[in-house]
């Protein structure tokens, strides 16, 4: 399968599209052209079209808006010093959106289709990549059952879909969220869809943002579904919590269950804090550890990691049980050093000494 080359005859004006990344924000403006491939039972994958971005027609009986039989992926392209831009462990997200792929039962993408057609969007649309550090040209792969019918079962056609928009900083240095342990909800069971990227389990979680929004909160933590105890995630991100300080501390997150999302940022700091000397831990964590945690003063930090925001720290955590509260409302040292190191690696500025870098042009 290839990418075949058909771009926007019209893309913006050069004015238009520096006012547009000046903007800011996320998921607003959209680059000019997309990526979109066919698959059917029949005849497997299609070559791929990259193509002027625009709306997209479905019949209205096209098994997605009924079931929700769909997966997406999110990562992020970098400037490097050079001015070149490079991928950040794009192979890892084409690993995932197969395994996603594979438990909504939609057809697998061979891993190099997935990353070329990534290559391809980004070398088109290379402008639309932000410069700063902290910015990026964020990319959004996705997949949905189009058999148009509405019996129930797996679709036997497919439309892969790549998209891409410019994604400012949105870390804020002098704020931690305050997070909702929702004991009420959860996002994830055994042998549900826990572990895939796929809409349905944030269908399934806004209620409880909305929730956490009606306590004060930004932000919901997840407990796992059979003792609504053991902490898994927050919102659509993986959590650490450091105990300690200094070098002799260290950096846990709660061990993949087979309800967490097996984030690809969870897996790289796992890397970079044993990198940068601390003891890292794959562990269950309770909420009873968390407030005994930070009564006590061993939790010293708690943030949350994901590709779109990378790292954001948490402060005050507030439940039916209690508030409690984390650390003065600003990020950690230790949160701080993590953040820096890793964004350093993705826009070049720290070696890459795991080969994470992937360079597009
Ligand atoms: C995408 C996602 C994450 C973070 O994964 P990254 O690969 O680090 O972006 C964490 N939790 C949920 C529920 C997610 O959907």
């Amino acid at each position: 399968m290839k990418v075949n080359l058909t771009p926007n005859p019209s893309p913006v004006s050069d004015a238009d599209r520096t006012a547009k990344i000046a903007e800011g924000g996320f998921g607003k403006h959209y680059t000019d052209n997309m990526v979109i491939a066919n698959w059917s039972e029949a005849d497997g994958w299609s070559d791929a079209t990259l193509q002027a971005y625009g709306p997209i027609t479905l019949d209205p009986a096209t098994a997605v808006f009924h079931y929700g039989q769909e997966i997406f992926e999110g990562m992020k392209a970098y400037t490097q010093p050079d001015g070149s831009i490079s991928l950040f462990r794009p192979e890892a997200n084409a690993a995932r959106f197969a395994r996603s792929a594979a438990r909504l039962a939609l057809p697998e993408m061979p891993i190099d289709f997935f990353v070329d057609t990534v290559k391809e969007l980004v070398k088109q649309d290379r402008k639309w990549t932000p410069t700063q550090v902290g910015e990026s040209l964020y990319i959004r792969p996705f997949m949905i059952a189009t058999e148009v019918g509405l019996g129930v079962r797996p679709s036997n056609k497919a439309m892969y879909l790549l998209i891409a928009t410019p994604a400012s900083a949105y870390f804020n240095a002098s704020k931690a969220v305050t997070v909702w342990i929702s004991t009420e909800f959860v996002r994830a069971a055994p042998g549900g869809t826990g572990e895939a990227k796929c809409g349905g389990n944030y269908a399934a979680s806004l209620v409880a943002q909305k929730q956490a929004a009606t306590q004060g909160c930004d932000q919901v933590v997840w407990l796992d579904a059979n003792e609504r105890k053991w902490v898994e995630e927050m919102g659509g991100m993986n959590l650490y919590f450091i105990k300690g300080v200094g070098k002799e501390a260290t950096v846990i997150t709660p061990k993949l269950t087979g309800t967490l999302l097996p984030g690809i940022t969870r897996d790289s700091i796992l890397t970079v804090a044993k990198d940068l000397g601390y003891k890292v831990e794959e562990t269950m964590l309770s909420i009873d550890d968390w407030r005994e945690g930070v009564a006590s003063g061993e939790i010293t930090e708690i943030f949350a990691c994901g590709t779109a925001a990378v790292i954001t720290a948490v402060g005050a955590a507030k439940s039916v049980h209690g508030t409690w509260p984390t650390g003065n409302g600003e990020p950690g040292p230790i949160t701080m050093e993590i953040r820096n190191h890793l964004l350093g690696i993705q826009h070049g500025t720290v070696a890459d000494k795991h080969g994470w870098n992937v360079k597009v042009c």
